[in-house]
């Protein structure tokens, strides 16, 4: 699986227990979910229950690569001050050790950045970054990820696996939008992120967050430019705030538009978000919504082919060919139940019924 320049845009899926009511089987079955709708990554963020069963049965299971962020398992069930930096590099060499392909790694989440971040409305939305900060300023020292980072790239490079440098300071709502705490970590970042590229590790970059629409092209060209072209992994972007239940809707807006303006990989985000860990059919609606969004940027920067299905369905489409229309479309299961609640007759469409313009030409 490859993801950067001149290819194809990218979909992650991300699913994981919670420490609530923890069930392994349910987030198998998200997976399966996620990757047969096109899912090209999926990421296990589980923090409750058998993290470690969970985890390798996702790595045997899977068709696609899988991310984690390792650094979950050594906060889950301790208290913060009991957490050591031994704990957190065990995390990652265990995960890495279980053939994990990516790792999230906030390691731009450093000392400097925490006044500026005090300073936001929505302050740190991360898991991983606000666990962090807590543990910076409950130890009085520096984030380890960060102070250690040859170490990780040693770690990465034995085990062949994709750094992907966490956004813990992406913002959590439109006011947070590109301020100073998330360009410092993205400057921190595209340096680290070339300092990897150096030790021949492979190496992405993660992004926002809640960017309004206006501002999500500087960001993708910022995060191009600092950090020589490193491929580029958004969470999103939420183009606006106001829209929980529907957020799977708000991060295809961004995602699109990020997507056309050079990132290349994208989280989907699903109708639960800010409300509840996702079930099965938030992931399927999450896992198509990012499709669409790449899909459409893969179209409007000319990615050779990626039209092809778009005209042969159109042409389907053109003939009332009902059958030929749903193998090519990205839902086929819903396409054919609103078809079906139609109660339609052949090649009659109960849209204009009579006044179908599509008929006798
Ligand atoms: S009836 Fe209207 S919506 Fe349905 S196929 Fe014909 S033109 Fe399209």
């Amino acid at each position: 699986m490859a993801i950067g320049q001149g290819l194809k845009i990218k979909v992650n899926a991300n699913l994981g227990t919670s420490t609530l009511k923890p069930n392994l089987k349910k987030e198998l079955e998200k997976m399966n979910v996620a990757i047969k709708f096109g899912a090209d990554a999926v990421m296990d963020l589980s923090i409750g229950g058998n993290i470690d069963k969970l985890r390798k049965e996702i790595v045997k299971k899977s068709s696609v690569p899988i991310g984690t962020v390792p650094i979950y398992q050594a906060f889950a069930g301790n208290d913060l001050k009991d957490v050591t930096e031994e704990n957190m590099f065990a995390a990652i060499e265990k995960h890495c050790n279980d053939g994990v392909d990516f790792i999230t790694v906030h390691c731009g989440v450093t000392k400097k950045v925490l006044p500026f971040s005090k300073k936001r409305l929505a302050g740190v939305v991360s898991r991983g970054g606000s666990l962090l900060l807590k543990w910076i300023v409950c130890n009085k020292t520096e984030n380890p990820l960060y102070k250690n980072f040859d170490y990780l790239l040693e770690i990465a490079r034995e085990h062949d696996a994709t750094l992907s440098l966490g956004d813990g300071l992406r913002p959590g709502c439109i006011k947070d939008a590109t301020d100073k705490s998330q360009l410092l970590e993205l400057r921190v970042l595209a340096k680290l992120a070339k300092r990897a590229r150096a030790a021949n590790v492979q190496v992405m970059i993660e992004g926002p967050g809640h960017v309004p629409l206006n501002e999500i092209e500087k960001n993708v060209k910022l995060q191009k430019k600092l950090s020589g072209n490193t491929p580029f992994y958004v969470l999103g972007p939420i183009v606006t705030d106001i829209a929980p239940g529907y957020d799977h809707i708000t991060s295809a807006i961004g995602g699109a538009l990020a997507a056309y303006h050079g990132a290349d990989f994208l989280c989907y985000v699903t109708p639960s978000e800010h409300l509840c860990l996702p079930n099965v059919q938030d992931v399927k609606e999450g896992v198509i919504a990012a499709k669409i969004a790449g899909h459409a940027a893969d179209i409007a920067r000319g990615l050779k082919g990626a039209r092809k299905q778009d005209d042969k369905l159109s042409f389907y489409r053109k003939n009332l060919n009902w059958k030929k229309t749903f193998d090519l479309v990205l839902d086929k299961e819903k396409a054919v139940a609103y078809r079906k609640r139609s109660k339609a007759k052949k090649k009659d469409c109960t849209m204009c019924g009579k006044l179908c313009a599509l008929k006798g030409l």
